[in-house]
């Protein structure tokens, strides 16, 4: 399920959408000055990551979505650890978790925006091995 060819692999480890070999961010997304910044090209097969000048715009309204689910996912563990959070620690508990999350949101975002127009392509994968 999460292995190479799939498209949560390339997603979750922020690898080229096409090759999935290539790294996808200039550098890890906790790196704060060079913050999510996508590389113009894939290091391995040479695919241009921008299809158009501010591609990337779109990947805001996935991070929308996805910073839903992580917030969901916190008030999900809340109750399965039994913790009982009055509403403002709970909001509290949530907002400490997004701003954590932030980085590593905003990356997968863009990866998911990336991954919705480029396919993986087994062929090109194995050239540039
Ligand atoms: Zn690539």
């Amino acid at each position: 399920m999460f292995g190479k060819g799939t498209k949560l692999y390339s997603i979750l480890f922020l690898k080229c959408p096409r090759c999935h070999e290539g790294d996808f961010l200039e550098a890890n997304p906790y790196v704060l000055s060079q913050f999510n910044k996508v590389k113009e090209r894939c290091d391995k097969c040479g695919l241009k990551y921008s299809i158009e000048p501010s591609f990337y715009y779109g990947s805001m309204y996935v991070s929308y979505a996805v910073g839903i689910a992580v917030a969901v996912a916190i008030f999900v563990l809340t109750l399965i650890f039994n913790l009982n959070l009055r509403p403002l620690e709970l909001f509290i508990a949530i907002v400490i978790g997004l701003i954590l999350s932030m980085p590593y949101i905003g990356a997968v975002s863009k990866s998911i925006w990336a991954n919705i127009f480029f396919k993986y392509d087994k062929a090109v994968a194995q050239k540039n091995k």
